[in-house]
């Protein structure tokens, strides 16, 4: 009956072209349609979704507007900053004639990654109510509103000489931990995520992949600090429904049949996300770390993840080969399968916040070696307050040290004990989604904030 009244009301959906973001999105459409919402999804012609994955949903392309070059940028951060300003047009006049032809079915409102930050003043000329989901912690954006602060404190700029400082603001995050990326033109990243917090907090409401119980205090300080209410509706990927995979690469199921042949929690998964980038001697520490410490590994090797090679090239000859049968390289894995499967032991992560989310769900320890921005927190909540994994901390990869950290979760006492603990994560996490639970709780007042705005806007 209540889910009979929804009908007739339409949601647009605006995710950031890059995996990371577009996955969550997709999971949360999918939460929302089986509310009774309608959900069409303005997407770029950059990393585009495949609409035939997702039937229910209707899809629009609008243009980017970027060159060659730049579509073709390493330099996430210029892209976004780019895409920020020639997106404005495409969108303005897709969103224009979305709203003049939904007569039957009015639109409640815009729900759009935060850092499509333009995407707000674009929806308020049109009067659209104006949602944002952001794909990362709570307790990483939480440090954004600071910047100011952090810059009049001189912790930022990082400097070298101080980056095993405490940042007392933020324990336990020290210099080194502070959620930025390394850039030349430092102050377009500052002036990035300024605009990410003033459009955020210019909002209706924010949308997390995450669940109270986990990050309550980072949670409680931005309902403070924004004056927005926030919906901690997370793991999304974990609400009974039938989602379609939007992976943007072809998910290599030999990983699964490749599992099926190791022991149980013996596999040391291995992926940097779709982002991360390493550099040949990264690499090839990693590869021989693996290879030393005798344990079953699968390793998910992107296309493009070591600077300066198309794939696999920087591997000595025979080192696949010689391993006989104990590692296996995929170009992309089906992730959330293989976390859960029952072979694997631990997860060797960059700590980006979806892979963080599919882990601690299944239980799994983790080995981390953030890259940049958000992951540098992940990381550091992980290993040090959530305790359900370990950090690679030295600034340089090196084969016996990474030997020592696999022996240390998959051997020792502390793995044994990380291991209890993340075990009992999975669990709460689980059970917030059930009827009673903190993110079930959220979802349902989420529902009614998007009926009463939509209701507004009739
Ligand atoms: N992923 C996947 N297969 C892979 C590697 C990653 O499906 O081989 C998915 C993973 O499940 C997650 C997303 O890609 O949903 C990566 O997001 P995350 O926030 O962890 O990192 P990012 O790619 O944004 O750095």
């Amino acid at each position: 009956m209540e889910q009979q009244q929804r009908k007739g009301l339409r949601l647009v959906l605006f995710p950031l072209p890059f995996q990371g973001h577009i996955n969550p999105l997709l999971e949360l459409a999918t939460i929302l349609h089986s509310k009774g919402f309608s959900i069409t999804l303005i997407h770029i012609n950059f990393n585009s979704p495949n609409p035939s994955n997702h039937p229910h949903f209707t899809f629009h392309s609008i243009s980017h507007g970027l060159s060659e070059t730049e579509a073709t940028t390493s330099d996430a951060i210029s892209l976004i900053t780019l895409l920020n300003i020639k997106c404005v047009e495409p969108f303005r006049e897709c969103l224009a004639s979305l709203i003049s032809n939904a007569l039957d079915e009015p639109i409640a409102c815009l729900i759009s990654d935060a850092m499509f930050h333009f995407s707000r003043a674009v929806a308020e000329n049109f009067k659209l109510p104006r949602l944002v989901i952001r794909t990362t912690s709570a307790t990483s954006f939480g440090v954004f509103p600071a910047f100011p602060l952090l810059l009049e404190k001189g912790y930022l700029p990082i400097q070298d000489s101080r980056l095993e400082e405490l940042v007392v603001e933020f324990p336990p995050l020290k210099v080194k931990d502070l959620p930025v990326i390394k850039m030349r033109d430092q102050e377009k990243f500052y002036e990035l995520i300024s605009r990410v917090v003033s459009e955020t907090k210019a909002s209706s409401g924010l949308i997390w992949n995450t669940f109270e119980e986990l990050e309550q205090p980072a949670l409680d300080s931005l309902t403070k600090k924004l004056s927005i209410p926030m919906f901690p509706i997370g793991p999304f990927h974990k609400y009974n429904l039938a989602y379609s995979s939007s992976s943007l690469l072809a998910e290599d199921q030999s990983s699964i049949s490749w599992l099926n042949t190791q022991p149980p929690v013996s596999v040391i998964y291995v992926s940097f996300g779709s982002l991360a980038v390493l550099s040949e001697a990264e690499f090839l520490e990693i590869a021989w770390g693996l290879a030393n410490s005798e344990q079953p590994f699968l390793w998910v090797v992107r296309p493009g993840l070591v600077h300066g090679s198309e794939w696999l090239e920087p591997l000595p000859n025979g080192f696949i080969e010689n391993l006989g049968g104990r590692g296996h390289i995929v170009k992309w894995a089906p992730q959330q399968q293989v976390l859960a499967h029952l072979a694997v032991g631990a997860f060797w992560t960059h700590s980006g916040w979806n892979s963080t989310m599919e882990c601690i769900c299944e239980g799994v320890p983790m080995i981390c070696r953030p890259s940049f921005i958000d992951q540098k927190v992940n990381a550091k909540f992980v290993s040090h307050v959530w305790n359900v994994g370990v950090q690679l901390e030295d600034e340089i990869l090196e084969r016996g040290e990474i030997e020592r950290m696999i022996t240390k979760l998959m051997k020792e006492k502390e793995g044994e004990e990380i291991r209890c603990r993340v075990s009992k994560l999975k669990d709460m996490a689980l059970s917030c989604l059930k009827q009673g639970g903190s993110s079930y709780k959220y979802l349902d007042s989420l529902v009614n904030h998007i009926q009463s705005l939509g209701h507004s806007n009739l």
